[in-house]
Formats: C-alpha cells, sequence, structure tokens
C-alpha cells in the first residue's frame, strides 16, 4: 500500500495512471496533443521498443521539441511525430490504438493564440473513439479555465459513449478536469 493513496492527484496525474493500468509492451497509443512532449515520452516508455506512439501537432516547434526530447531518452524510434490536426486522426493512424490521450489548451511555455478549438476537438474525439480497440479508451484533459476550455467541456458533455468525469469541486479556480471515454 502506497503513503500516496489518499493524495487527491490533478487531471493529468490521472490521466498517466490510466495509461499505466490499460498500456502494455507492444500496444499502440496516439498523443493527440504534443505540446512539448511529455505525454508522447510516457507513452512511448510504456508502449516499450516493441509498440508505437502517433503524435500530433498543428505547431512545428511542439514536434521539434518532442523529437528533441525523444532523441535524448533514446525512444526517437517508438513515435510518429505528425505536424496535422488531430481531426485528421483517421488518415495518419494506419493501426487500432489502445488508447488517444489528450490535453487540450495550448502549448507550454509559447504564444497563447494556438489552443485546441471545440469544433476540432470534437471531431477529434469521435474518431479517436472510432479508432481504439474496442477494450481501449480515450482519456481527455479539459481546462475550463478559459473560455474556449469551457466551451470544450460543455461540447463533451453530450457525448453518446460512456463518459465520465472527475473533477475537483474547488469551482472558483477552475482547475483542470479529466475526462474518460470509453465505447459502450
Ligand atoms: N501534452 C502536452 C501539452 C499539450 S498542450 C505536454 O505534455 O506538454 C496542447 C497542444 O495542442 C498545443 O501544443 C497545441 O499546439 C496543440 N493543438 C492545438 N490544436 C490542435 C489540433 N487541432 N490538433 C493537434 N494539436 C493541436
Amino acid at each position: 500500500m502506497s503513503d500516496e493513496r489518499f493524495i487527491l492527484k490533478n487531471a493529468r496525474h490521472l490521466a498517466a495512471r490510466y495509461m499505466e493500468d490499460i498500456l502494455r509492451e507492444g500496444d499502440v497509443a496516439v498523443d493527440a496533443t504534443m505540446g512539448n512532449g511529455g505525454d508522447t515520452a510516457f507513452l512511448c516508455k510504456l508502449v516499450g521498443e516493441t509498440g508505437h506512439v502517433y503524435a500530433f501537432d498543428v505547431q512545428q516547434e511542439a514536434l521539434d521539441r518532442t523529437a528533441a526530447r525523444l532523441e535524448e531518452a533514446g525512444m526517437r524510434s517508438r513515435a510518429t511525430l505528425i505536424l496535422a490536426g488531430h481531426e485528421t486522426m483517421r488518415d495518419h493512424v494506419p493501426v487500432s490504438p489502445r488508447v488517444v490521450m489528450f490535453n487540450l489548451g495550448w502549448l507550454p511555455g509559447a504564444a497563447h493564440i494556438v489552443t485546441t478549438r471545440t469544433e476540432t476537438t470534437m471531431r477529434a474525439v469521435q474518431a479517436a473513439l472510432e479508432l481504439v480497440q474496442p477494450d481501449g479508451f480515450v482519456s481527455i484533459c479539459v481546462y475550463p479555465g478559459h473560455e474556449e476550455g469551457t466551451r470544450e467541456r460543455g461540447a463533451l458533455d453530450d457525448g453518446v459513449y460512456d463518459a465520465m468525469a472527475q473533477e475537483y469541486l474547488n469551482i472558483r479556480k477552475k482547475p483542470p478536469l479529466l475526462i474518460a471515454v470509453t465505447k459502450r
């Protein structure tokens, strides 16, 4: 038993926990929002040498940062980095992944102009749900602290799949929440 059992973790930690539970060596995973590559590297580690990660971002900067990070960790060959919107996922991911991971919002440490957008996010989540294996799942970290994040959160409420939101009730601070979605 871990001492950490009763500590409330934030949405990103919860998503990571689910990934650790579900991903096995040799699996295929998708990182729908590469950013600085933190999640891409984490997924690469979990799928191991025989697995593969497809990662998306619309900013070249994100691909560069992620490539450097993977290179440094000796895992560059485990990932395909794609400069395209995650809503085009169907065109780029040739196999059915076990998981698709979204971390919405903007690139940490860059201009806040390029944020994920509700309309494309919803198309991407739909594509992700079609693509994932029947026993797989989709995780979405949503940030209702900004306007577009609030819209994304509202849109995700209407999904036709089994979706569970885990969020702090400290509404005033609007902390990120995790939405975990499985196929019905
Ligand atoms: N997971 C990252 C953080 C992601 S931040 C990390 O661990 O560091 C969200 C990212 O989504 C930004 O880099 C932004 O450029 C990207 N983004 C915005 N719109 C997108 C789209 N339509 N498809 C894919 N990525 C998008």
